[in-house]
């Protein structure tokens, strides 16, 4: 194991300054994500600063305005747990009951959820293949390598990565931002903006430098939150990734889709909305599933499979299908 030194944060503040002067620093919450990623050499950081210590960041508050803001800190569990999240956003409070196992929720923060690193077996593994994620310049194994589960829309040949975080796919869909405090103050990023797609920098995940802190993420109200659903197709039926996922969101009147939100995971180095497809479904009836269909497909025009994933075209729009009735259904 890579040794380091482990300290304690007093203050945000303070945590945000040593993060922005010191680049072998790293944050540390729950540990899951970092820690195996120590251990497979993939992050070698000399000083880990644990912020569990930080006042204020493990809250989850429902909002008078029906909005949500969860504390970074809040842990995946107790998040998945609580009431408003399961009224008010019940997409949010499946797609993390669908993630990992129940040990890891207790210890997984929300912070470190939406930050943990690809799955991409060269980037994970410890082996010398070239990873531009891992090691920029060397290349990309999985571009004409394994790649059953990465991406089909958004990559370059430097990276065909796939974001892992389940919860990320559901707070894309309800347009969440992410609150986070750096040298300069605090700002807020909208999720759709939060990750990057992979260009030629694919060792850049998201829009963070140093010192960023995420402080929070809220989740705005809106009639779709009640009415969504998560969808989760993995290989075996718990403690497993997703293959391709889907978290709808829907508004309606009687069985015509007023608006719908949707957002696919496994297909893309981040969460993917379907914004064409979100155009098309308005005024669509739920019982129409020819007219739903060809709504979806809209949003596959540019898809770019690769040599081992071609079937996720088709599977991401059955996925993206039955989370929308199941989302309907709740309407
Ligand atoms: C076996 C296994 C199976 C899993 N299955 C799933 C799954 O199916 N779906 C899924 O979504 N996830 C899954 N996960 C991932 C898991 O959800 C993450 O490991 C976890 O959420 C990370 O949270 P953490 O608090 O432990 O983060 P840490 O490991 O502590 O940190 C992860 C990263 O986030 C940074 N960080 C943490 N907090 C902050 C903050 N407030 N501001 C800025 N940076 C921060 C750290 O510096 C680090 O880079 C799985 C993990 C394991 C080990
Ligand atoms: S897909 Fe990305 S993470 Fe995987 S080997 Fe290629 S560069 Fe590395």
């Amino acid at each position: 194991m890579h040794p380091f030194l482990l300290a304690s944060a007093n203050d945000a503040a303070t945590a945000i300054a040593a993060h922005a002067a010191d680049p072998d620093l790293a944050y540390i919450a729950g540990g899951t994500d970092l820690i195996g990623l120590m251990k497979d050499r993939a992050a070698l950081p000399k000083r880990l600063l644990d912020i569990n210590t930080l006042p204020d960041m493990a809250r989850i508050e429902a909002l008078p305005d029906g909005g949500l803001r969860i504390g970074a800190l809040a842990r995946m569990s107790d998040v998945a747990a609580h009431p408003d999240v399961r009224r008010r956003f019940p997409v949010i409070a499946e797609a993390l009951l669908f993630a990992a196992s129940g040990q890891l929720r207790n210890m997984a923060s929300m912070g470190g959820n939406i930050m943990q690193r690809t799955r991409c077996a060269y980037f994970r593994d410890e082996d010398d293949l070239p990873c531009n994620k891992r090691r920029p310049g060397s290349g990309c194994s999985a571009l004409h390598g394994l790649n059953r589960n990465h991406a089909i829309f958004g990559w370059s040949e430097a990276c065909v990565a796939t974001n892992p975080s389940d919860v990320a796919v559901a707070l894309a869909a309800l347009d969440a931002t992410v609150a986070v405090r750096g040298l300069a103050g605090e700002r807020t990023i909208p999720f759709t903006g939060f990750y990057r797609l992979p260009g030629e920098t694919p060792e850049r995940d998201n829009v963070l430098g140093r010192g960023d802190l995420i402080v929070s993420i809220e989740v705005p109200a809106g009639a779709e939150g009640r009415a969504s659903h998560y969808l989760k197709i993995r290989d075996r039926q718990s403690y497993e990734f997703a293959v391709v996922s889907a978290a709808a969101a829907v508004a309606v009147d009687g069985r015509r889709i007023r608006s719908a939100r949707l957002a696919l995971g496994g297909v893309a180095h981040k969460p993917w909305r379907l914004t064409a497809a979100e155009v098309a479904l308005r005024s669509a009836s739920l019982g129409d599933i020819e007219a739903l269909k060809s709504a979806l497909a809209t949003s596959f025009t540019d898809a770019r499979p690769l040599a081992h994933n071609a079937f996720k075209v088709e599977l991401a729009q059955r996925v993206a299908l039955r989370a929308l009735q199941a989302a309907g259904a709740r309407a």
